[in-house]
């Protein structure tokens, strides 16, 4: 029967989300690439302005780390998530070692800086992913040299021990927590998250019992999800979340290499947010999220690139522009007389996204068959 009808499938068994996500982690490409580096060097160092917790103007120094690589991706991992391409399961404690010299080497032992951030593409304290006497070295040498430190960490890994012994050696420092999605089914069908709101909201009481502070990231347009959508959702979720935490950083879908969302992308199947959607957004959740201190931050990484959020490429660099100026300035007259012909074209896609059962968009870069646009994903 399901043969027969289209719209309920091709009789074809259906593929687990899981099994997407782990296909392209051992392509050809994907192994030369993670062959090709020397784990005694971090990925990448670089120092960016940045606003320390009380709001006032330093440098950041953020150090990306060549290592084991987030458990969660090894035993299933998220939609969007690239960072298969920099981790190797033969990273050894001398090599972190060796990447934390080389980063303050580069650095000058982070000279100028008041921050820096540390990321392990996954729990920067998981005793698996990364040795806990090369954790407690970073947190006790950033904490001497009076730097404010973020790291990285999945909801799940927070365990009250393990969060009052990150404070014993670093008091005050900021954990980034990627919730993705305030929403259950969307973490669970749309990011494959690997842990619920309800775990997330545990976290954040076990980080604020031990006096860190608390960093939320967002998703904005995971996989199989409308521009109209994500605008609706992402609003709704900015909203709650902030009150609940200390800074909100909500990513824009870039698209990695390898990942779910680059098999739909190039199938013509995703295109990555407007950035008048972000726009949107902010413009939306400014009031109700001015009434508390939480910051928030929007990045789009690769604006204005074919896989980053964009528009029609006339106006990308001024909105994007605008769009990082919010994020310090919280704003909104810095999108006063930003205007482009494509915005009309985008309130359309939104107003149909919203209107027609077509829940993975009309965005006129979709150009799969038009019975399977109308399946739910
Ligand atoms: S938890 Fe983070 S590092 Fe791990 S698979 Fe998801 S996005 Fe990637
Ligand atoms: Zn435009």
């Amino acid at each position: 029967m399901a043969g027969a009808c289209g719209i309920l499938g091709e009789g074809t068994p259906a593929v687990k989300i899981h099994h997407l996500v782990k296909a392209p982690e051992n392509t050809a490409s994907s192994i030369a690439r993670r062959e090709s580096w020397d784990a005694s060097k971090p990925a990448t160092v670089y120092i960016t302005p940045e606003r320390l917790p009380d709001g006032t103007h330093c440098k950041a120094a953020t150090v990306i780390m060549r290592s084991r690589g987030c458990a969660w991706w090894w035993k299933s991992g998220c939609t969007f998530c690239g960072y298969f391409n920099d981790v190797r399961d033969d990273v050894t404690a001398d090599d972190l070692f060796a990447q934390w010299q080389e980063a303050k080497r580069r650095t000058n032992d982070f000279e100028g800086c008041s921050m820096v951030k540390v990321y392990t593409s996954g729990t920067f304290f998981e005793d698996q992913e990364n040795p806990p006497e090369w954790q407690e070295l970073v947190l006790r040498e950033t904490h001497e040299m009076g730097l404010h430190l973020i790291v990285e960490a999945q909801a799940h890994m927070c365990s009250p021990e393990k969060l009052a012994w990150v404070a014993s050696h670093h008091p005050g420092c900021t954990v980034a927590i990627g919730l993705e999605a305030y929403d259950d089914a969307v973490l669970r069908f749309h990011v494959n998250k690997g842990f619920s709101v309800k775990t997330w909201h545990r976290a954040i009481a076990d980080l604020r019992a031990n006096d860190l502070r608390v960093k939320t990231y967002l998703i904005f347009k995971p996989p199989f999800m409308s521009e109209g959508d994500a605008l609706k959702h992402t609003t709704k979720w900015l909203i709650e979340v902030a009150p609940l935490s200390d800074e909100v950083s909500i990513n824009p879908m870039n698209i990695q290499r390898g990942t779910i969302v680059d098999r739909l992308f190039r199938n013509r199947e995703y295109r990555p947010p407007w950035l008048w959607s972000l726009v949107e957004m902010i413009e939306q959740a400014h009031q109700p999220t001015a009434t508390h201190e939480a910051r928030i931050i929007v990045h789009p990484t690769a604006a204005g690139k074919i896989r980053g959020s964009h528009n029609c490429g006339a106006c990308d660099k001024e909105v994007a522009a605008a769009i990082e100026r919010y994020s310090v300035s919280r704003n909104l007259s810095e999108f006063k007389g930003l205007d482009c012909d494509c915005k009309a074209v985008w309130r359309t896609e939104v107003a149909a996204d919203l209107a027609l059962p077509t829940p993975l968009g009309t965005g006129r870069d979709r150009r799969l068959n038009r019975v399977d646009a109308m399946r739910a994903p």
